[in-house]
């Protein structure tokens, strides 16, 4: 007889107690009555997994935790991974699908890495693999996306993924200060870890791209097929000109689905910071929240919107996956598995098509706008509009930002390297990608 054919209490082992895994537990310890009553059936959280079980830890009972992951795995009908990293979470989660457990985790670094190899161990066990939190943490995104949206057709996702860049290109735009103040600031404020290199180098939204666009378009994209750019070489200048422009400055996830050099359709998926016009829903996301644009055929433009971090935020969203998951434990029946029939190939970044702005530091002399228009002609790219500014830098140079209709990355190089040999630019100081502009 298997745990769940006997009418007891569906034992619950949580893997990690830190600050997702703590609001969850506490939750379940606080409320079993609710959760039985949404579940139809009493729950029991049998064990927390941690490395240290001498930390303090207010308000969770020491005698729940332990070092032994893999015995406490082996003996529950619901496992909730919140220990982050790639091992030993794969294993315990493989162990657990193992021994009939259904499993909710957060781990976007796991799933953009391996998902697959999950999805399958899941599906041929029967269970449920739950992961709302991965992406966005609080804002109910990949349920609406696997099951709301499941009869529809996603055109792109395009989101605000990640609080702490939002956070830092926020402040950068409201009070002109340079990035390394504003994310000493935010380390201080707890919004960016010790070492930012996830947040800032775009590490932490690649995977939650790939997440996404796996799923917007029945395809396997992994994290390594997501194009990354941080926004480690934002300068105030950067900012400062995007703002005159109009616009915002935001690093974006985007997934689309285009039309590849072939004439096939493919999965174009890439992080980059982004200018947006301030008219567009995503460039009033202020401070650390996230929002995600869905374009769908039928049900039109989509916003998500809420806050993409945070222990209790975050805890809701493992609530949802664990209620949901119990639910089917009782009742039968599991959630949306893997869908990947269309396994669209991935665009090369090389022939990635969006609009571009380049700002230039050009000499003060006759022909240079002509020098610089000549470039863009021979590379194929056509100019939308050329900005002039009078402000000289200190090396005498003036300030020109051109804006581009689309062009291929592979073009831009070769325009950027090209500028780059012309007597009259004496630098290029930012390619930036533009998107939301008519
Ligand atoms: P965290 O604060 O670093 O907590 C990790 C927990 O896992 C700690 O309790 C740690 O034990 C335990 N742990 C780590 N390695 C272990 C091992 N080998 N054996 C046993 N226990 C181990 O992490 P978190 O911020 O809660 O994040 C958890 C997951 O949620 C991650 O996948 C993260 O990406 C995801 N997530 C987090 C947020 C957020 O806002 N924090 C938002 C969305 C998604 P000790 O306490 O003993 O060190």
């Amino acid at each position: 007889m298997s745990r769940t054919d006997s009418q007891g209490a569906l034992r619950i082992a949580l893997l990690g107690c830190g600050t997702v895994g703590s609001s969850v537990a506490r939750r379940l310890l606080d409320g079993p009555e609710d959760f039985a009553q949404r579940i139809g059936r009493p729950i029991e959280l049998v064990g927390i997994a941690v490395r240290d079980v001498d930390k303090a830890r207010p308000g969770i009972p020491t005698e729940l935790l332990t070092t032994d992951a893999e015995g406490l795995v082996a003996d529950a009908d619901l496992v909730v991974e919140l220990m982050g990293g790639l091992e030993p979470a794969r294993a315990l989660i493989l162990r657990a699908i193992g021994h009939g457990a259904s499993v909710v985790t957060a781990n976007k670094q796991l799933l953009g890495a391996d998902g697959p190899s999950l999805y399958e161990a899941a599906s041929a066990a029967g269970v449920d693999l739950q992961y709302e939190a991965a992406v966005a943490a609080a804002i109910p995104l990949i349920r609406p996306m696997r099951e709301s949206l499941a009869g529809d057709h996603v055109r792109r996702v395009m989101g605000i993924v990640n609080g702490t860049t939002n956070f830092i290109l926020d402040k950068m735009s409201r009070t002109g200060a340079d990035l390394q103040d504003v994310l000493a600031e935010a380390q201080e404020l707890g919004y960016a870890e010790a070492d930012p290199t996830a947040d800032v180098e775009g590490h932490d939204a690649q995977a939650k791209a790939a997440i996404l666009a796996s799923l917007a378009f029945h395809s396997r994209v992994g994290t390594d097929d997501v194009t990354c750019e941080g926004i480690s070489q934002i300068t105030s200048d950067d900012i400062r000109a995007v703002r005159k422009m109009g616009c915002e400055l935001k690093l974006l996830a985007i997934c689309e689905r285009v039309v590849g050099s072939d004439g096939n359709p493919a999965v174009s998926a890439r992080v980059h910071p982004t200018i947006i016009p301030r008219s567009h829903p995503l460039a009033t996301v202020r401070e650390a929240f996230n929002a995600v644009f869905v374009e769908t055929e039928l049900a039109g433009d989509l916003m998500f919107y809420g806050q993409g971090a945070g222990g209790d935020p975050t805890a809701s969203a493992v609530l949802g996956d664990l209620v949901q998951a119990a639910r089917h434990r009782v009742l039968g029946g599991r959630g949306a598995g893997e869908s990947a029939y269309a396994a669209l190939p991935i665009l090369p970044l090389s022939d990635i098509r969006t609009r571009y702005a380049i700002r230039l530091g050009v000499k003060d002399e006759p022909g240079v706008l002509a020098f610089v228009a000549t470039v863009f002609g021979e590379s194929g790219i056509s100019i939308e509009s050329m900005l002039q500014g009078i402000r000289r830098s200190d090396d005498g140079l003036a300030p020109l930002t051109i804006s581009t209709h689309e062009a291929t990355e592979q073009q831009v190089n070769d325009a950027v390297a090209r500028l780059r040999d012309l007597n009259s630019v004496g630098t290029v100081a930012s390619v930036l990608r533009m998107e939301g502009i008519e």
